[in-house]
């Protein structure tokens, strides 16, 4: 038997924020003070929305406070009624924002494999209700884009799409943004690319873009109009600072995540029942998480018996997204929240796990992980 590995000192969590170099930062809140504004449409707010929509090579973005906010926006600017067929394989944000509009969620079940929207099952959530698609690309995995892009055609539905783990995603050189009509991003702290709190909605429709850019300041075009009924959903000065200095970080941060990757990725080959979660070879990967997949059955743990022993070790994995939205108290009694309606999502969600990944946690932390990951499988 072999040796249980000793403990981390310090509790390793899932992600660590990723911080600018505190001088940049310092040096950008030095013309904030100058110029002395916060807020509404400030410098350094455009100077990163030019950024971010170069950078993610879209014809039009409005940075807006948080990806939930951009989410909501995005159905209204979309105009979107009655009923959006969702995942619930997600975030709480994604749903909750649709329902906040005043929308039905219609759950359809994802993919055995991509853990995506299955078209086949979108198809058949359509009522005559359905205005929208709105797919999400899970740990930076894309959905099928042309199936669901010809679903809508046909049935004259309008596509969202959810990029918060799919930051710098490429489908065959395209960039993430260039599907649907819509795109959403998030900022938060725990993504790839943050500024504390933030997001945007990407699109190649210049409508759209004047629609969100009214949308996220209340809906004010001028001093004595209000054209939309708008929310605040405004990006300050400070968040834009830490976003444009953070920018520098960011290919660093991504190499770096790539070789955790690696390391992960063939220290736990050859477990059985435990796989890493693998993208297509066309696909550039946004390293926004690292996630594994233990099948209850097949492995000598469970998910959730890794998952509890890990923490004696200090290491805190999370069950992205265990629960299931469609499990939630107040969506629990939809049609379309059956378990029988969503048999691939209900088996991922008791199957996945995301592992400690952020580039300051370096390899040879990366490597204990896995040692205590093997060890746990193999005492068993
Ligand atoms: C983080 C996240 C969001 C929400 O973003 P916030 O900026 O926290 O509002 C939306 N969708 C998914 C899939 C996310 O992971």
């Amino acid at each position: 038997m072999q040796k249980p590995p000793a403990p981390f000192p310090e509790p390793i969590f899932v992600t660590r924020p990723l911080f600018p170099e505190f001088s940049d930062f310092q040096l950008a809140l030095n013309g904030i003070w100058e110029r002395h504004w916060l807020t509404n449409k400030g410098k350094l707010h455009d100077e990163l929305e030019a950024a971010l929509a170069a950078r993610l090579r879209t014809p039009h973005l409005s940075l807006v406070s948080n990806g939930t906010a951009a989410l909501m926006l995005a159905a209204r600017a979309l105009e979107l009624q009655g009923e959006v067929i969702t995942t619930p394989l997600t975030s709480p944000a994604t749903v909750n924002a649709f329902a906040w509009c005043g929308l039905k969620p219609v759950f359809a079940d994802v993919d055995a494999d991509t853990l995506t929207l299955d078209p086949a099952a979108v198809k058949n959530a359509i009522t005559p209700d359905t205005s929208a698609i709105v797919g999400v690309h899970l740990y930076g995995m894309p959905c099928d884009v042309a199936a669901l892009q010809a679903i809508a055609q046909r049935n004259d539905l309008r596509v969202i799409y959810d990029c918060a783990h799919a930051f710098g995603t490429e489908i065959g050189g395209k960039p993430i943004a260039d599907f649907g009509d819509a795109s959403i991003f998030s900022f938060h702290a725990t993504k790839l690319f943050n500024t504390a709190e933030g997001g945007a909605i990407a699109t190649a429709d210049s409508e759209i873009k004047r629609k969100a850019d009214l949308l996220r300041t209340l809906g004010i075009q001028d001093e004595v109009t209000v054209a939309l009924p708008g929310i605040n959903a405004r990006m300050n000065e400070l968040e834009a600072a830490f976003g444009l200095a953070n920018l520098k970080k960011l290919d660093a941060e991504w190499e770096a995540r790539a070789k955790l990757a690696t390391i992960y990725r063939e220290r736990l080959a050859e477990i059985d029942g435990l796989d890493c979660f693998e993208l297509p070879a066309s696909v550039r990967h946004s390293h926004h998480y690292f996630v594994i997949r233990i099948d209850n059955e097949r492995c000598k743990i469970t998910r959730d018996d890794m998952y509890e022993r890990l923490k004696s070790y200090n290491i805190f994995t999370r069950r992205y997204f265990y629960p299931l939205c469609s499990e939630f108290s107040f969506y629990r009694s939809l049609p379309s929240s059956n378990p029988a309606n969503l048999p691939n999502a209900t088996k991922a969600a008791a199957e996945v796990l995301c592992l400690p990944f952020y580039g300051a946690l370096g390899g040879e932390a990366a490597g204990r992980i896995c040692d205590a990951i093997i060890y746990l499988v193999n005492r068993n």
